[in-house]
């Protein structure tokens, strides 16, 4: 069965889409994306020996191998330009994310939709997203087996319903504090909206771990030491502020 979190990207894919799966290890998602009818073709993309062989071996046994193509390569290497409408690439940091997108940009014109999912690293791609003229139109947060997990789903701008400027607006929260554009990027522009408990959980545990690293440079002797802490503290305030001030 299909973790949560790859059946929650796999609901973001159009029907009758042309997936690519970059990083696709057992092929789990084109597989069960094929079984359920949602998508006419798919290529698995994998650069590691191992995972590919397992991708293989998995669309084998499917019997899917006239809808998935598992390939063997770097990223977007693996996809023709035109080949794929939806691109779906999970569980790598989100500079790497954007380091494949952005190594794959010619393969990126006939792309509509974008379903992300970093580990961590979110902020990153948020603004490589809002700088390359996608816009996100929905962004998901869901937490399994103890750990947090974001899903960014985008769309070309010149396509999309809705514009940078309007998702990535600024705000005066309840308690007075303003949203800026840079901190919308930090903790998703739609997660912000009608946050939901596990994203107050995401940012206690983050502070959690910004305290623990406030702990050691206040006990460090380094020179940079006492500035990197007034900066975490700075930061820490910031984020403070804008959980108290959420709906
Ligand atoms: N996408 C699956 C998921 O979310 O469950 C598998 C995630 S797994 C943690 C990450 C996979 O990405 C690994 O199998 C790794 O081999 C693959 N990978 C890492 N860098 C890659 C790249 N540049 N191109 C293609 N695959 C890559």
């Amino acid at each position: 069965k299909l973790s949560r979190r790859l059946q929650l990207i796999l609901e973001q894919i159009p029907a009758g889409s042309r997936l690519a799966d970059i990083g696709s290890d057992h092929a789990l998602l084109p597989v069960a994306a094929a079984q359920q009818g949602v998508i006419v073709s798919a290529v698995a993309g994998e650069v590691n020996p191992g995972p590919y062989e397992a991708a293989l071996k998995q669309v084998k046994e499917s019997g899917m191998t006239e809808v998935i193509h598992v390939r063997k390569g770097d990223g977007l290497d693996v996809i023709a330009p035109g080949e794929a409408d939806v691109i779906t690439i999970a569980g790598m940091g989100g500079s790497l994310i954007a380091a494949i997108l952005g190594r794959g940009v010619d393969k990126l014109a006939s792309v509509r939709r974008l379903v992300l999912q970093p580990n961590v690293g979110e902020d990153t791609l948020r603004v490589w997203l809002h700088e390359r003229g996608w816009v996100l139109i929905q962004e998901l947060i869901l937490e399994e087996d103890g750990k947090i997990y974001e899903i960014l789903v985008a769309e070309p701008e010149s396509a999309a319903a809705i514009s940078n400027d309007e998702v990535y607006q600024e705000r005066v929260l309840p308690g007075g504090s303003m949203l800026t554009r840079e901190w919308l990027l930090r903790f998703g522009p739609w997660l912000t909206r009608k946050p939901e408990p596990v994203f107050y959980d995401k940012w206690r545990l983050e502070l959690d771990k910004m305290a623990r690293i406030l702990d050691s440079l206040s006990r460090s002797e380094l020179p940079a030491a006492a500035e990197k802490a007034e900066d975490m503290k700075a930061e820490m305030n910031v984020i403070q502020e804008v959980l108290a001030c959420l709906p």
